[in-house]
């Protein structure tokens, strides 16, 4: 490697996972450089959060991340570590920082069929994560009157427009997004398109919304035109429609693009696309900015549950899979951007190495009844780590 990865270790079950697989099938194989962030809520706690912030910058600075599932603090929390604040949620504060959209992709395999029997790759939902129904202001009126939406612009123009004239009781609602985050958000959906080398649709309801919807149709079209050419060269297509067209269309296709949704679209979407794919221990996430940043990690969190069985003792078959492809990810884009072959390599023999042992029927528990056509074997995840760690050096010879 010549240039570091930024490695953001992380909280409860997926940090004893994070050590197994850097000891296991990272270690042992890659002349590793990282610049690491413990982003574990003890040292967040101790730094008064200034860690996440360090950690977002090297993402910004370096341009490739790996991070660990980490706890985002509630009421129970703050008992429980001894905080001296509710810290923010860190994959907020890194997605603000590095002005980022989440890429969300399954992990398939031919024994765990999709829901949707049509669905033969994946579907990857490209969520808008900023505005909208999320930041708005909402008021319940209790009478007749009339409901306007006003601007007054700092160089004394001024509009308005009518909502509603009540005649009765009712509710209200206002939102808004920035030219500046749709822009971003179109610039990471296609750079990531053009790195996964996948067609990409878009959805909006811009037939009903004639302005804001349709700015954000607008504001795509206006940057493909920078993409066109590589889209051109790649084959692959930029595709348009209204939201409910392309729900049906999502249902009836064979998979394999990228769909990108306004914000509330991909909370709902993005749900609905990852259960029907099978697990959530089987999903990944990375982060893209729109200066073509990277960050990596799994979808699921820290896995609680399996975490307070493991302080007792217990055995536990916590699936490291989205974890591992993580890792694959970033190592992967560290090596392309730096021109590593060797470390591309390593990236695609390690996920290879992971498909031999799920295709041996090895499997964590959450698989077991999910696996079709083949009788799985339940390990747990030092065995499974372990099953992964010897078809890896049977494929690196
Ligand atoms: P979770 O950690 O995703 O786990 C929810 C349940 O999903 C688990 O109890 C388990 O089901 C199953 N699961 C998830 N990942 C799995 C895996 N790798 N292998 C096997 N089963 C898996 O969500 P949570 O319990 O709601 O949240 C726990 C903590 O994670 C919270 O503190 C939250 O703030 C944090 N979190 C962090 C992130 C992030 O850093 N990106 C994302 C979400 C949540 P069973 O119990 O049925 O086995
Ligand atoms: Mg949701």
């Amino acid at each position: 490697m010549t240039t570091p990865l930024v490695e953001m270790d992380g909280d409860e079950m997926t940090r004893i996972l994070w050590k197994m697989i850097k000891d296991q099938l990272i270690l042992p194989f890659v002349d590793l450089k990282v610049e690491y962030y413990d982003l574990g809520l003890v040292k967040r706690d101790e730094t008064g959060d200034k860690i996440t912030i360090e950690a977002a910058e090297a993402c910004k600075k370096y341009g490739v991340g790996v991070k660990c599932a980490t706890i985002t603090p509630n009421a129970q929390r703050m008992t429980e570590y001894n905080l001296h604040q509710m810290w923010k949620s860190p994959n907020g504060t890194i997605r603000s920082i590095m002005d980022g959209t989440v890429f969300r992709a399954p992990i398939t395999i031919p024994t765990i069929h999709p829901v949707v029997k049509n669905w033969e790759k994946p579907i990857t939902i490209a969520r808008h994560a900023y505005g909208d129904v999320y930041k708005n202001s909402e008021l319940r009126v209790n009478g007749p009157g009339v409901a306007k939406l006003v601007f007054d612009g700092e160089d004394g123009s001024h509009q308005e427009a009518v909502i509603q004239e009540f005649k009765g009781a009712g509710v209200v609602q206002g939102m808004h997004n920035t030219d500046k985050s749709i822009r971003s958000f179109a610039h990471s959906c296609f750079k990531y398109a053009i790195d996964t080398k996948q067609d990409l649709w878009f959805s909006t309801k811009d037939t009903i919304s004639k302005t804001y919807d349709a700015r954000f149709r607008e504001i795509f079209d206006e940057v493909f035109q920078e993409y066109k050419p590589q889209f051109d060269e790649l084959g692959i297509t930029y595709f348009y429609t209204l939201i409910d067209d392309a729900v049906a269309r999502v249902i009836r296709s064979r998979g394999g693009f990228i769909w990108a949704c306004k914000n509330y679209d991909g909370d709902v979407m993005s749900d609905m696309v990852s259960t029907a794919f099978g697990s959530l221990a089987m999903m990944t996430s990375v982060l893209v900015s729109p200066d073509g940043n990277y960050e990596y990690e799994a979808a699921h969190g820290t896995v609680t549950r399996h975490y307070y069985k493991y302080l007792q003792g217990e055995e536990t078959s916590t699936n490291p899979m989205a974890t591992i492809f993580a890792w694959s990810g970033a190592l992967r884009q560290r090596g392309l951007k730096d021109g590593l072959e060797a470390l591309v390599g390593f990236a695609d023999a390690l996920e290879a190495a992971c498909f031999d042992t799920l295709g041996d029927g090895i499997v964590t528990k959450d698989l077991v009844n999910l696996m079709e056509g083949v009788t799985p074997k339940a390990v747990n995840s030092a065995q499974f780590i372990e099953a992964i760690r010897e078809r890896l050096e049977r494929r690196l010879g």
